[in-house]
């Protein structure tokens, strides 16, 4: 017998959780298909949110909507699950020179920053724990996901209300039409494909722009009870509550090796000692493939020959903070035909 349905949706990382998630809130029928054990993207990340990025310190792209909208989408995400994986936490970044705290200082009266700084330590703000000679930058509204426990809820509600395959999705076994997908029992008015780097090998998007960016974490322990993240060329995210944080990031473009490096470690352990005056064991090291595009903004919309095909990838090294709402943005072209900003819509390549 054919189940009829609204949507399935292929991929269950970042991308196709939070889809599943506004699909759900709109009471939509839906299947979701994924291989856990494959995702090397979302389930490794550290999870964290953050408005003020980069080497330069600068607001993070549309950062006065991306964040408002993310906190209420992850709090009301705990209270559809009833599980609890988000953690906004305040952020600590040293000032790498006398400039650099100059800079921060004019900076904080700007009405772009104001929103995000909490406050600006001009001396070591936790006594001599740190390397932070010339203080340091707290900010608000950042913080972190357990990615797991979020992606694991949001499964469980998935299953509770509609369907979760745990299996590699077939791309030969998808039936098209003009009204309708088909794909075994299953027909639905729409396939949204959220499979991150490995949409190279789907059928219909391998020549979608994305790009693969590999990245590598490590795991340590350390004695660190403060309630703040440090990010300091490198960030330190609490994992659980045994005194175990994840400390990434590596970037290396047009890399898929499926294996952690000596190299990467390396980089990261340096980095991490160059602001930490504390001890620290590694315990662990994880490598993952971010699925990124050339202008850093996510790629929405459907293939040029049928809309029952439709893509949501590109979310490169911020999966967190860009998922939520531009997968509401998604959600609302599917069902009523609003907009997709040009700047994200996949036709803005050709
Ligand atoms: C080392 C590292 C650290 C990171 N840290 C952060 C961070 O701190 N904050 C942040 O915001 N972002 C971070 N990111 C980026 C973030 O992980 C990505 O933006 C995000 O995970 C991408 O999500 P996605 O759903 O598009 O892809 P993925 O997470 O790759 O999910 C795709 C899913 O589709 C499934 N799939 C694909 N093809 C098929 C098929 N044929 N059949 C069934 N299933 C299929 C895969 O198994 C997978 O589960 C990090 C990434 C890495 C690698």
């Amino acid at each position: 017998m054919t189940d009829t349905i609204d949507y399935i949706i292929v991929g269950h990382g970042l991308a196709g959780a939070s889809v599943a998630l506004q699909l759900l809130k709109l009471e939509k029928r839906i299947l979701v298909i994924d291989e856990p054990e494959n995702n090397r993207a979302s389930r490794i990340a550290a999870g964290l949110f953050n408005p003020v990025t980069g080497q330069n310190a600068v607001r993070t792209w549309m950062a006065d909507k991306l964040f408002p909208y993310l906190h209420k989408f992850y709090s009301e995400a705990e209270v559809l699950t009833g599980q609890k994986f988000f953690h906004p936490a305040p952020m600590y970044k040293p000032f790498g020179s006398v400039a650099a705290q100059n800079d921060w200082m004019g900076k904080s009266a700007d009405a772009d920053y104001q929103m995000f700084v909490e406050r600006i330590a001009l001396q070591p703000a936790f006594g001599s724990l740190l390397n932070d000679v010339h203080g340091g930058l707290f900010l608000k509204h950042g913080g972190f996901i357990n990615t797991i426990p979020f992606l694991d809820a949001v499964s469980a509600l998935v299953a509770s209300r509609g369907m979760f395959w745990k299996e590699r999705f077939d791309d030969e076994r998808l039936k098209i039409s003009a009204d309708f997908v088909e794909y075994n029992h299953v027909k639905a008015s729409r396939i949204i494909f959220c499979q991150g780097e490995r949409t190279t090998s789907n059928k219909w998007f391998s020549r979608a722009p994305v790009r693969v960016l590999k990245g590598e974490t490590l795991r340590i322990k350390i004695d660190w009870d403060k309630d703040v993240i440090l990010n300091g060329g490198v960030y330190m995210v609490p994992e659980n509550a045994k005194g175990e944080f994840r400390v990434g990031a590596t970037y290396k473009h047009n890399d898929r090796t499926p294996v952690v490096t000596e190299e990467a470690r390396a980089e990261l352990v340096e980095k991490l000692s160059a602001f930490l005056n504390i001890p620290f064991e590694v315990i662990g090291q994880d490598w993952g493939i971010r699925p990124t595009t050339t202008d850093r903004k996510p790629l929405l919309g459907c293939h040029r020959e049928s809309e029952r095909l439709v893509f949501f990838n590109g979310l490169g090294t911020k999966g967190v903070t860009l998922a939520p709402y531009f997968s509401d943005m998604l959600s609302r072209w599917l069902e009523y035909s609003a907009p997709i900003d040009k700047e994200v819509a996949l036709t803005r390549y050709k």
